[in-house]
């Protein structure tokens, strides 16, 4: 298994988690971009969300749904937060399982860049 984010899903590597359920991992990003910084796993391996399937449907739902209960737990619900899945090599992704970044503790900028 090559995956580093499978290795964190698992336990086999570390990381500082902040929720678990049975489908995904939330834990705090190495290199966080805002005071606030989480990615949400499934633990399920799927590379992007280009290689989604309709039986993943729930799966985002639940990772989406994860991002909001970080921000409540975290602090960070009432002032605003940002949700992102970077997809591909133009879209910014460098780790090749599907994650969603959780930005927040100050404003975000738009355009992203
Ligand atoms: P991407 O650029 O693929 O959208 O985001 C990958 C994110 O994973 C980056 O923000 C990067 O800092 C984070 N990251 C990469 N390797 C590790 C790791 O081993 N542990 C943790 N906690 N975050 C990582
Ligand atoms: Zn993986």
């Amino acid at each position: 298994m090559e995956c580093i984010f499978c290795k964190i899903a698992s336990g086999e590597m570390p990381a500082k988690i902040v929720l678990e359920t049975e489908d995904v991992v939330a834990f705090h990003d190495i290199n966080p971009q805002a005071p606030v910084h989480v990615l949400v796993i499934p633990r399920k391996h799927i590379a992007r969300v280009a290689d989604m399937t309709a039986d993943d449907v729930t799966l985002m739902g639940k990772i989406i749904y994860a991002g909001k209960q970080v921000a409540e737990k975290l602090g960070i619900a009432e002032d605003g937060f940002r949700l992102v899945f970077n997809n591909g090599r133009n879209g910014g992704q460098h780790v090749y399982h599907i994650h969603l970044h959780v930005l927040g503790g100050r404003a975000m900028l738009w355009p992203p860049g």
